[in-house]
């Protein structure tokens, strides 16, 4: 039996699809430790790994989360964590590291220590047909910050093959992709490292909070996701437009307080977060920013969506979904109650958009999901 790191940095949307593949190799018999943010702990000792949090608490992001911020925020957390995760990983010695494929200190770790690796796409994966939003290399050639940060990674370390400008799209001899070839943009382009396993959902603990008993259906879900605060006026222009047309409606507030959207239809349930494939399990649709996470989970359950793409790789995921007919984009400059109404009627009334989310539905189970993932990095291992 082997021992497995993960590296990752500390977004849901990163961590989630993990988890389930630690507790696969887990009950494979093989030991993993997850290096993390401290936020994530609980989940990751449920899933079976032993965590490592970061020192120095959760990693903010930077403000405004542009590309040039990310990547010259992620190259100085690189910085500032390989001392203690290199220390904890030669304590370790892992005969793999999975790390995130924005997560550079866990490529630089394996470089550096000469252990294989794998890296864990939870967006879309980028080729030069399909570029990636945090390529942005122009506007890091005069970014200060970045080039002496950049520089001093590959001065003090063993920085291997990772690429010198788009650190948020970082390759490995195999690179795991959280989504099915059919939902991926052009995977017919990608070479053999890249593996479409589809969708990784299962191993959350229960939230016993939620009142699932009490939906009723149809029960129409929106979320903004857990990254960027939804501004409270979108949400409840999300609650109006829906509520006439649900049994009930569960919006997900995410770091907005859901007290701030004001006084709300009764059919209309307001939380900071939801067990969310437990809600998609039920919905008849869904409004969503296009969190590559969110669209995975929708179509793995069959459910047509409208997307307000918020920024990072949203609208890639909003133009995919239309495209693939599983549902409607809308710009975000564009919500208002009638165009949210209009097409969430539109969703639920033309079968279409159900059956091209059907289709989608199958090609994502039949990816393999975590078990698929699994199997991957034991291959890997041999
Ligand atoms: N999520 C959840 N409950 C919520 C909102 C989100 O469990 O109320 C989970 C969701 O299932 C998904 C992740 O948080 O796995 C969000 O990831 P995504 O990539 O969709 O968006 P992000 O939050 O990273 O923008």
């Amino acid at each position: 039996m082997s021992t497995i790191a993960f590296l990752n940095i500390g977004m849901h949307g990163r961590v989630n699809p993990t988890l389930p593949v630690v507790a696969e190799l887990v009950r494979r018999g093989h030991s993993v430790t997850y290096h993390t943010s401290p936020a994530f702990s609980a989940e990751i000792a449920a899933a079976g790994a032993k965590v490592h949090p970061y020192p120095g608490g959760d990693l903010p992001l930077p403000d405004p989360p542009t590309p040039p911020t990310l990547i010259t925020g992620l190259t100085r957390t690189a910085l500032s964590l390989l001392p203690t995760v290199l220390a904890e990983l030669r304590d370790i010695r892992p005969d793999l590291i999975v790390h995130d494929s924005a997560c550079p200190w866990g490529s630089v770790a394996a470089s550096q220590l000469g252990v294989p690796a794998a890296s864990s796409f939870t967006t879309f994966a980028y080729n030069r047909r399909t570029p990636s939003p945090t390529r942005a290399s122009w506007e890091l050639l005069t970014t200060p910050a970045f080039l002496r940060a950049r520089l001093e990674l590959s001065r003090r370390y063993r920085t291997g093959k990772l690429p010198f400008f788009d650190l948020g799209n970082i390759r490995q001899p195999l690179n795991l992709v959280f989504t099915s070839p059919e939902f991926q943009l052009g995977a017919a382009d990608f070479d053999d490292s890249y593996r479409f396993v589809g969708p990784s959902i299962g191993a959350r603990p229960a939230d016993p909070s939620f009142p699932a008993d009490q939906l009723k259906d149809p029960v129409l879900y929106a979320s903004l996701g857990t990254v960027f605060a939804a501004d409270p006026q979108v949400l409840r222009t999300f609650a109006a437009a829906l509520a006439p047309l649900g049994g009930t409606v569960v919006i997900s507030t995410g770091a907005t307080d859901p007290a701030a959207l004001g006084p709300l239809p009764g059919n209309v349930l307001a939380l900071h977060s939801t067990p969310q494939p437990q809600v998609l399990a039920r919905a008849a649709m869904f409004v969503t920013h296009g969190g590559m996470n969110s669209a995975n989970e929708a179509l793995y359950a069959g459910v047509p969506m409208l997307v307000v793409p918020q920024g990072a790789d949203q609208p890639l995921v909003a133009s995919r979904v239309a495209a693939l007919g599983a549902g409607l984009a809308l710009d975000p400059a564009d919500v208002s109650v009638d165009a949210v109404r209009a097409r969430a009627q539109r969703l639920l009334d033309e079968p279409v958009f159900r059956a091209a989310a059907a289709g989608l539905r199958q090609a994502q189970r039949q990816a393999g999901g975590a078990r698929r993932a699994a199997d991957e990095l034991e291959r890997r291992l041999s």
